[in-house]
């Protein structure tokens, strides 16, 4: 599978390259739903162990499970519920005691909410690289919990809501999580489609803007060279 994905990185004009920590990171500038689909199968066989993919969602999770490794065993449970914000991630509350990679981890989709302006940005409603970008973005939490204690994972939920600078720091720090895991153009993709609706939701601060994100790319060798090839 490592070889057969390599080589298809090269023929998408995709780049691969190791780390400093020698782990592989690759960054697909446009994922095409359609090429995807072909890949189905390797993909839930490498990264479908011990995961509850979203229905209807399945193939957007697996590809941004890839970008994620580290979640190769890890209990992931994706469930599609209505929930207030669009998605959420957070360890299970009965495995919490447990240890970072012994735990079940929730990433909640908000599927059935209508009437407000979250409508625009409900995952079904945005394009295949955003879906892919906002996975992203739930999945760098989940990698973030993997390695905290419970007491910590305490403490953080309770600065995350009493502190709108520290929420900030947790969701820029999760972002650049994103990036330095190789899906950027998706979390990109994801911001464009969102941000001005963040902003209206009063929670825009929180997040990098588009042209932010497009900074740290731009500024980042695994990126810059898929910066200016031709979308597919
Ligand atoms: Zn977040």
């Amino acid at each position: 599978m490592a070889t057969l994905l390599v080589l298809y990185l090269i023929l998408n004009n995709n780049s691969v390259e190791n780390t400093f920590d020698g782990t592989q990171i690759f960054v697909v500038k446009n994922y095409a739903d359609s090429l995807e689909r072909a890949n189905y199968n390797d993909l839930l066989k490498e990264f479908g162990n011990h995961k509850k993919l979203p229905r209807g969602f399945e193939l957007q999770a697996l590809i941004a499970l890839s970008h994620y490794p580290e979640l190769k065993n890890t209990n992931i449970k994706f469930e599609l519920v209505d929930v207030e914000g669009s998605l959420y991630s957070q360890p299970e509350a009965k495995s919490l005691l447990s240890p970072g990679s012994e735990r079940t981890y929730i990433v909640l989709i908000d599927t059935i909410k209508n009437g407000n302006l979250s409508t625009l940005t409900l995952l079904k409603n945005l394009p295949f690289n955003a879906q892919i970008g906002v996975l992203s973005h739930e999945l760098a939490h989940t990698s973030y919990y993997l390695n905290k204690s419970s007491l910590y994972l305490l403490g953080d939920m309770i600065r995350y809501g009493c502190s709108s600078s520290y929420e900030k720091k947790f969701e820029n720090e999760t972002e650049q999580r994103v990036i330095d895991h190789g899906a950027g153009f998706q979390l990109l993709a994801w911001s464009n489609f969102q941000y001005e609706v963040k902003i209206r939701e009063k929670k825009g601060h929180l997040y990098f803007s588009p042209e932010k994100i497009k900074d740290i790319l731009q500024n980042n060798h695994h990126y810059i060279a898929l910066w200016n090839t031709k979308d597919e």
